[in-house]
């Protein structure tokens, strides 16, 4: 992995050299297209693809995380309007972000600028970006809430507290790491995580989505575990705006139901 230096970020983001990229979402037994999960890229110019493992916590200790998350955000916005609007678009919210007070002033400004209904919104927030300040993060939950913003808990099962954080906080999707999805087809022990995850997410009334899915074996698992969506290479892997069109245009739109799968040729 290469070494990127706070630097480098900072260049990065002046030159607007990291972009959102976007990975389809499908419904599980239907295989119908629900919405995209964007995740930031950035190509170095010399060191070429460094990944967000890197920069996110890199632009966090630099005090860059505020920065990029705006310049993420705008352009999210701003493709998601060229986008059917039935399909939501999910959107990484990192630790520090989450204890900002101004989170949500800024997501519904962004929001009214660019003509995004924020209906449409599902921010993903990881276990750690919680811990601290249980208070803050409630009223923060709160108000992105009355805003019509839904909250995924992201990474279910690898941070810390789980519980109590379901407990606390208005979810409404729980998103299941994809190291459980990865084990599930090895040991009976990990399949039973993956049900016991997905039975816990569904009395909550939450809706269970499974990462990291990668072959139709792992996407018939989860489906008789009753798990609702998926996301992985299966789906399809993040792609660029700019190939988002060719994307959706071998979905098909139906106007009551939203967007179906065609078959696929060959
Ligand atoms: P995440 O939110 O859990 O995102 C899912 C990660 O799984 C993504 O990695 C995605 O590319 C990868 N993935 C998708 N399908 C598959 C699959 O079938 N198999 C495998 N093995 N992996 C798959 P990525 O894009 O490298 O992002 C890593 C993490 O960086 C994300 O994990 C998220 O926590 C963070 N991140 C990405 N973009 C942003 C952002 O804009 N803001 C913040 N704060 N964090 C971000
Ligand atoms: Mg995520
Ligand atoms: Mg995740
Ligand atoms: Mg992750």
């Amino acid at each position: 992995m290469v070494a990127a230096h706070p630097t480098d970020l900072r260049k990065a983001l002046n030159a607007d050299e990291i972009t959102p990229y976007f990975q389809p979402i499908v419904e599980l037994r239907t295989g119908v297209l629900t919405g995209f999960e964007a995740l930031a890229r950035w190509r170095h110019p010399i060191q070429g693809p460094v990944s967000p493992d890197i920069f996110i916590p890199l632009a966090e200790e630099n005090g860059l995380i505020g920065i990029l998350t705006r310049n993420l955000l705008r352009r999210v916005f701003t493709v998601a309007t060229s986008i059917p609007e039935e399909l939501s678009i999910s959107f990484n919210i990192s630790p520090l972000q989450f204890g900002d007070r101004s989170l949500s002033q800024q997501i519904s400004s962004a929001a009214k600028l660019a003509g995004f209904s924020l209906k449409r919104l599902i921010l993903e927030i990881t276990e750690s970006a919680l811990i601290g300040n249980m208070d803050q993060a409630q009223s923060i939950a709160q108000e992105l809430k009355d805003l019509g913003v839904s909250l995924a808990l992201d990474d279910f099962g690898t941070g810390y507290s789980s519980l109590r954080h379901l407990q606390a906080l208005p979810f409404d999707e729980l998103k299941i790491d994809a190291s459980f999805v990865r084990e599930m087809s090895d040991t009976r022990e990990s399949r039973k995580i993956v049900a016991a995850i997905i039975g816990l997410g569904h009395s909550l009334s939450l809706t269970t989505v499974a990462e990291g899915v990668e072959t139709t074996e792992q996407a018939e698992m989860l489906l008789r575990l009753g798990c609702d969506i998926g996301q992985g290479w299966l789906y399809g892997p993040p792609v660029p705006p700019s190939d988002l069109a060719a994307f959706l245009s071998t979905q098909s739109l139906s106007p009551s139901t939203g967007i179906s799968t065609k078959t696929n040729e060959g």
